[in-house]
């Protein structure tokens, strides 16, 4: 399953997302509203724009950009009155975008064998959309005894999500296992698949409560997840020992959506970096690592693969066609 790729950083660098530089430090985990997803429903259409894009160059999933969208996050960026609406009109939104560009594309294929004298008969799939929610930040901000804070948030996301009519869910960038276990809970709960994955950082070995990617795995696969991984933080060469790790560990399918920065041996974290937000330019890998990414995905044992911060619709198609080049390889 080819999934799609990071929507905040390409949308700020496009002039739509607020990235908080200037006015507070970014990347503490501490800040007030950088990074949210107000885009949804201040510039509707540069969101569109994107998951047309990812769309286009090979995605089968596009997640609707709902990642901070708890209200705990979204109150800290002055958008907390906007929960219900950012939620719903994001997912709205990638559903029009998934349905219109299937109808076209079926159009495309109909006028080519019309032209044959013949019927088309191609079902053209429809992407699958996804909610994505992530950390709520209470637990950098306030400690392990924010938990319950963080359920009742995360449970409100989900409901609204699932109102809004998602496929399934991507639980995602989480830096601490427990916080992912709440997540997990919440999903199961309310009856929606989930895809899990954490952010490992400021190196791949632990999260940030201490728990190895394998341990991760295994409690995200007994949690329900339909399928475990990582995401953000690594170029994906730096990510693959650890979804190693998680291979060996769980039977699941895995899930990787890796970041397209290159990150050092001291530091496996790009938010960690000097570069972020304001000179990611510096550090940003070639789409061709993409390529090479797609065509160890077999191999690797990886099953959904997509991208994440960094990655834009360049770096899908990169990765589809290292995919396909491999099949063919077989
Ligand atoms: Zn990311």
């Amino acid at each position: 399953m080819i999934g799609d790729g990071g929507y905040l950083i390409e949308l700020e660098r496009r002039g739509y997302v607020d990235s908080g530089s200037g006015r507070e430090k970014v990347g503490t985990g501490r800040g007030s509203g950088q990074f949210t997803p107000e885009v949804a429903i201040e510039n509707p259409d540069a969101l569109r724009e994107l998951h047309r894009e990812f769309l286009n160059a090979g995605s089968q999933v596009l997640q609707a950009l709902t990642f901070f969208g708890t209200r705990e996050k979204l109150n800290r960026a002055g958008y907390g009155a906007d929960t219900e609406r950012i939620n719903f009109e994001a997912v709205k939104l990638a559903k029009q975008v998934a349905r219109d560009e299937s109808e076209r594309h079926a159009e495309v294929f109909r006028e080519a064998f019309a032209k044959e004298g013949m019927n088309h008969p191609l079902q053209v799939n429809r992407a699958l959309i996804a909610g994505s929610v992530s950390r709520t930040q209470l637990t950098e901000r306030e400690g392990m005894a924010s938990l319950d804070k963080s359920r009742d948030h995360i449970a409100e996301q989900i409901r609204l999500l699932k109102d809004a009519g998602v496929d399934f869910l991507i639980l995602e960038t989480f830096f601490h296992l427990a916080e992912m276990k709440v997540a997990l809970e919440c999903a199961a709960a309310a009856g929606l698949p989930a895809v899990a994955t954490m952010s490992f950082r400021p190196l791949i070995t632990k999260c940030t409560d201490g728990h190895t990617p394998a341990e991760c795995a295994k409690v995200m696969a007994d949690l329900g997840a339909v399928a475990v991984g990582a995401n953000c933080e690594q170029d994906p060469q730096r990510m693959l020992p650890l979804l190693r790790e998680m291979r060996a560990a769980t039977k699941v399918p895995l899930a990787a959506q890796p970041a397209a920065f290159r990150t050092t041996e001291a530091c496996h974290s790009f938010t960690r970096l000097p570069a972020f937000p304001d000179d990611l330019e510096t550090i940003q890998i070639s789409r061709n690592e993409f390529v090479e990414f797609g065509k160890a995905a077999r191999r690797e044992g990886i099953g959904y693969i997509g991208g994440c911060c960094g990655c834009n619709a360049a770096y899908i198609r990169a990765l589809a066609r290292g995919i396909k080049e491999s099949s063919q390889d077989q």
